[in-house]
């Protein structure tokens, strides 16, 4: 019999390790957590394991090319495929950060949005039929967040690639470079690398289309973790709800939306619900 396999990317605390937790408890197969940092990752599977749970590990840097490849050749030999994989890993500059807007630019995009990507490529040939892939974007993913409606047409074209999505996330960092224009952007990196994560989700869903594969981009809500500093009303098992429901629940209509974190499927270029 086939032993189904889940990963989770950056699953050593916040909302990854809740996901983690969550698959544990229902996924019918092996759940991996991962993490870049062995020991931190390690560390997180002995907390679960003193609730019963028992999530196998492997290291998975999502920055580094060689860390995912050699997660996927390993995960091909010992299962052959993955089942379900959640995007979640990201990284977000405080407010007050003292980084130049250049290197928070050139960071944030290279870690949520072109890392996400390099990792789905190099994962998504190992997927199996049925699969599910969530890729953990925010509120800041959607459209109304991006001011200049000449970029907010380029991203929405229905027929919108991958080569030209990166085209516009490589603009962006231009314009943190020159400092020019940053408004028509929204003056924030983070907001154009999950905006990016967003409009990443409906294209690689229409790459898949010819499968029975499942691409869906999740606002997880505003949860109470390190990278929020704590501020989020939200537990990490509250906002993990929606990644699980569509990792588990979500029905065969939902492809390649942008669901809030009630689990309801929201107008990504339409009014922006609160929270
Ligand atoms: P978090 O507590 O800061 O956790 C982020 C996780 O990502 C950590 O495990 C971190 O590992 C990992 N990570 C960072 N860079 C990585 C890399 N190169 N390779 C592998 N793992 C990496 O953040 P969180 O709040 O749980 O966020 C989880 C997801 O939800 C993110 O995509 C975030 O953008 C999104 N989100 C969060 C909120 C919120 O209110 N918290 C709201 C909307 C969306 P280390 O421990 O090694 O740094």
């Amino acid at each position: 019999m086939v032993t189904k396999v889940a990963v989770v990317t950056g699953a050593n605390k916040g909302i990854g390790f809740a996901i983690v937790r969550g698959l544990c408890k229902r996924f019918d197969g092996v759940v991996y957590l991962t993490s870049r940092d062995e020991t931190r990752g390690e560390n997180a599977v002995i907390q679960l394991s003193k609730e019963g749970l028992h999530p196998k590990y492997h290291q998975l840097d999502i920055t580094s090319v060689k860390s995912v490849e050699k997660f996927r050749d390993y995960i091909k030999n010992e299962y052959g495929g993955i089942d379900i994989l959640v995007n979640n890993a990201a990284i977000a500059f405080k407010n007050n950060a003292k980084e130049p807007v250049t290197v928070q630019a050139e960071q944030t995009l290279f870690v949520n949005y072109f890392s996400l990507l390099s990792t789905c490529e190099i994962l998504f040939p190992i997927l199996r039929n049925g699969a599910r892939v969530v890729n953990i974007s925010s509120s800041s993913g959607h459209l109304t967040q991006i001011p200049s409606v000449a970029l907010k047409k380029r991203f929405k074209d229905p027929n919108l690639t991958v080569e030209q999505l990166g085209e516009l996330m490589q603009e962006y960092i231009e314009a943190a470079r020159k400092g020019t224009q940053l408004a028509e952007w929204g003056n924030s990196s983070y907001v154009v690398s999950k905006v990016g994560v967003t409009a990443l989700t409906k294209i690689q869903q229409r790459m898949v289309n010819d499968r029975d594969i499942k691409v869906n981009a999740v606002h997880p809500g505003y949860v109470d973790t390190d990278m929020s500093s704590h501020k989020g009303p939200l537990t990490i098992d509250e906002g993990a709800s929606a990644p699980l429901f569509l990792a588990l629940d979500a029905g065969d209509s939902v492809r390649g939306q942008y669901v809030w974190y009630n689990s309801k499927v929201v107008s990504w270029d339409g009014e922006k619900p609160e929270g």
